[in-house]
């Protein structure tokens, strides 16, 4: 499942395409993704300019002339691709294997096309006006931007004060922090020299100050998040950049993954657990 620094390869691979850009046409080939795509969802964008393209932990938003803001979600498997070839004013179609699985092709006014394919469907699209993004179900609840300013040691403390589940779920936790999943939660927690099963408290004391370790962590989270992004995110099964190229990132993984080979730190194994049905990976000796 894409985590924040494969969206935000997305959104910087799609930026150049549709910022400053008109949505001349939308075909929605397919309404059936996560949730039911709106009727009126062509009419809406049709002829709008996008005034930028952001992202919100594992959402983009792309902020239209119209007032709309279209959220986007990548789901399990959803990519999106850049048509290059196209001409302005000729609509493009890819020919390809996979195109049974676009879902949503936005035709540009500038002549590329942004297609949104996605096998198992759990991708979304929604059009939210911006006055009421705030109240947005999707977004209301979820935690600091962990590469945005006001994430610090402080605020992850007191999200985990009194907290008696593990390092690893809390970090796993939206609510938290946004963004993070299986991989980078693993490769974090490596970095910082702290065990996924340690209680999530104890990066706190009682008070909810923060420790040693809540600011070794928060350093771990924003350099391996940086790093990724830097690398075109990790391309595990359908991690695409918008041109269609891989990430890298998964070459750079020191414990997800590695189950059985050596610690990068002490050359001891590494060990594979199973927290919440999902697979962590660790190094017993390097992280307490
Ligand atoms: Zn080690």
């Amino acid at each position: 499942m894409p985590e924040l620094p494969e969206v935000e390869t997305v959104r910087r691979g799609l930026a150049p395409v549709m910022e400053g850009a008109r949505i001349a046409k939308v075909e929605v080939r397919h309404r059936g993704l996560r949730w039911p795509i709106a009727k009126d969802f062509e009419k809406r964008l049709e002829g709008m300019l996008v005034d930028g393209l952001g992202r919100r932990a594992k959402y983009l938003l792309a902020d239209l002339s119209s007032g709309d803001v279209l959220l986007m979600h990548l789901g399990m498997s959803g990519s999106f691709r850049v048509g290059k070839d196209a001409k302005p004013g000729v609509y493009y179609h890819e020919r390809s294997k996979s195109t049974s699985h676009d879902h949503v092709v936005f035709h540009m006014a500038n002549g590329a096309t942004v297609t949104f394919n996605d096998p198992r469907r759990f991708g979304s699209m929604k059009l939210v006006p911006r006055a009421k993004l705030a109240q947005e179900p999707l977004l209301r609840a979820l935690g600091p931007e962990p590469l945005g300013n006001e994430f610090d040691a402080a605020m992850l403390a007191k999200a985990c004060v009194g907290k008696k589940t593990s390092l690893k779920a809390a970090l796993s936790d939206q609510r938290v922090v946004a963004g993070l999943g299986n991989i980078y939660v693993c490769e974090a927690l490596f970095r910082a020299r702290l065990s996924p099963k340690r209680r999530a408290s104890t990066i706190a004391d009682r008070h909810g100050k923060p420790n040693e370790r809540a600011e070794k962590l928060v350093d771990a989270i924003r350099a391996v998040l940086k790093d990724a992004i830097e690398a075109g995110g990790s391309s595990l099964r359908d991690h695409r950049r918008a041109d269609g190229s891989l990430g890298d990132f998964q070459h750079n993984f020191q414990v997800y993954d590695r189950e059985g080979e050596p610690c990068p730190n002490c050359k001891g194994k590494i060990k594979r657990i199973v927290q919440a049905g999902r697979s962590t990976f660790y190094c017993p000796s390097c992280q307490k």
